[in-house]
This record gives structure tokens, sequence and C-alpha cells, in this order.
């Protein structure tokens, strides 16, 4: 029913914008490694391009609070050099990057429910899974992954939305948006103990989220086979359970071997494999409809090598 249509990609030149200080590994050459591996290989003449946007400040209201947009704007406006609330980089030019990742993410949304294309990769930045209500840290600005779930719960009346995280870091942010919230599960794997500390197995949500929080902290050294494991066992039954009618991934590659920021072991292969578990949840449950936003992923190489399998899977040119 969908074979005619194709994986788009979405991205934006002005997400390059966005500068930390110098040899920091969050920078805009992330973008650019991802973009030139695709471009080399022969994904990109698979793929479709979904227009770029900013997003709206009501819509980045759907997931942070007034206050703290409000204080994003005048810290970069001011010259900060990090937001007062934890660590993330800003400079004068982050406030436009920073939308456009969020709007990025929801037309990618828009794409897979007006079903114009049968998945879309984001790659955007700054990242956003550490970003809470109302605390931006851990290089994150606004919840491009969060935004993009409750957009397509208010937009396209979805029901129930997965979050599926692989990044080596635990997402905090969007285990804190979502904890009371049945209505999206939030799946994270992620390397412990490692920053930001929190996704412990017993973190599982409260009241009406009781359940759909499932954390699986794994140790350094753990390798990708470990990883695929544990989505089988551990991720599909709970998704037999929750039934998502939509899925987003949040894509850190930060999660394969040789990520100067974590120590698992998972190789682009590996990456592979978890995308296509990921796309038999959403080919069961969700009519197919999944987006990957980029979180982490600091090695440019590997960083690349893995986007582009991921993409090519995403695409379904094994
Ligand atoms: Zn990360």
């Amino acid at each position: 029913m969908q074979s005619y249509l194709h994986t788009a990609i979405v991205t934006d030149a002005v997400c390059r914008e966005h500068r930390g200080p110098l040899e920091h590994p969050e920078r805009p050459e992330r973008l650019d490694a991802i973009l030139n591996g695709l471009a080399k290989s022969d994904v990109m003449d698979l793929l479709v391009r979904s227009p770029s946007r900013a997003a709206t400040l009501d819509e980045l209201k759907l997931c942070h609070t007034a206050a703290y947009i409000e204080l994003v704007q005048k810290e970069i406006a001011g010259g900060a050099a990090q937001l007062s609330t934890g660590d993330a980089f800003i400079c004068p030019q982050s406030w436009e990057p920073a939308l456009r990742a969020a709007g990025c993410s929801l037309s990618a949304v828009d794409a897979v429910f007006e079903r114009r294309a049968k998945n879309v990769f984001c790659a955007v930045r700054p990242p956003g899974h550490h970003a809470t209500a109302d605390t931006g840290m851990g290089f994150c600005i606004f919840n491009n992954a969060a935004i993009a779930a409750r957009y397509a719960q208010k937009k396209y009346g979805a029901q129930r939305v997965a979050i599926v995280d692989w990044d080596v870091h635990h997402g905090n942010g969007t285990q804190d948006i979502f904890y009371a919230d049945g209505s999206v599960f939030y799946f994270s794997t992620h390397q412990a103990p490692l920053y930001p500390g929190t996704g412990l197995r017993d973190e599982t949500g409260i009241g009406a989220g009781l359940g759909t929080t499932l954390n699986v902290p794994v140790a350094e050294g753990t390798t990708g086979r470990e990883m695929s494991a544990i989505f089988r066992e551990q991720l599909v039954p709970a998704m037999k359970i929750f039934r998502p009618d939509f899925v987003v991934v949040s894509a850190g590659f930060d999660a394969r071997v040789n990520d100067p920021l974590g120590g698992l072991l998972l190789t682009d292969h590996d990456f592979a494999d978890l995308t296509d578990i990921v796309l038999d949840i959403a080919k069961e449950f969700s009519e197919g409809r999944l987006i990957s936003i980029l979180e982490g992923g600091y090695n440019l190489a590997g960083l690349a090598s893995a986007a582009v399998q991921h993409v090519r899977t995403l695409a379904g040119h094994l």
C-alpha cells in the first residue's frame, strides 16, 4: 500500500549557525558529515526532501513553559555563552537554529501523516532529548522529539506515541515531559553510569504514566548484539501491549563504537538492526508512520557511516 512512498530527509543549513566553543563535540560539522556521507552513498537517490521550517512559539509551548522559552530568547539575545539552566552552549545566532531543529521535526510529522513520505530522517541540531519543560542542558535547548510527539497528537489525533531513544545518554528531558502521561511511551537504552545519571530501571512513570517509561541502562562495553536482544526482548513485547500509532526515534549515534563521549560498541550494521526493529513496530501498529530525529554522535566519520546505514535501512535498501 505504501510502496510508492519514499523515505524523506529534512534538514536546514541554518542549523549550522549554532556554534559553541572551538573543539566542542556538538558542532556544525556533524551535519556536514552526515549530508556528505549520504551524498557519497547510493542512499541519497532513494530519498525525497521534506521542507524545513521554524517551529512557532505555540508549538514550543506544546512541551516547554512560556517562562523557559522567554529565558532562552533573552539569554541568546543577551550574548550569554551558555543557558543559565544547564550545560547547553548558545551563541548570538542560536535562536533560529533551535526553532528550525524543532520545526524540521514537525515538518517530518506532517510528511508521514499526510502520506508524502513513508518515514523521515531529520538531520538537525541542536539535539533535544536532555531538555525538560523548563531546563535546557546536555547541549539541548528545545526537545525536538517530545514536541513532535505532542504535535502529532494535537494535529493528527495520534493516541499513543512511542519514543525510542538509543542515544548513549539517557533522555532525561523526554522522560520528564511524559513521566505522568500514559499516551506517550518512552523507551531508552543508555550507558550507565554516564551523564546525566537518570534512567534507572525503576523509573517507570507515575500516575497515568505508570508503566509507559521503560529504561534499560547498560554497562560500558555493551555490544550491538546485546542491544538488539534488549530491543527484541523488552521493547517489542512492550509495544505489543502499548500499540503505538506513531513512532519517533531519538537517533543518537554516540552509542556507536569509538564515540568520544560513550563507551558502547555498536557498529553501523547494529544500527541497521535496531532500525529494522523499530520499522517492524511501526509497520505492525502505526501504518509505518515513523520519524527519526538526530540526537548525539560525536565521532564525525562514525556518525556519518552509522547515519547512512540508518537512513539506508529506513529507505528499505539493505
Ligand atoms: Zn548522547
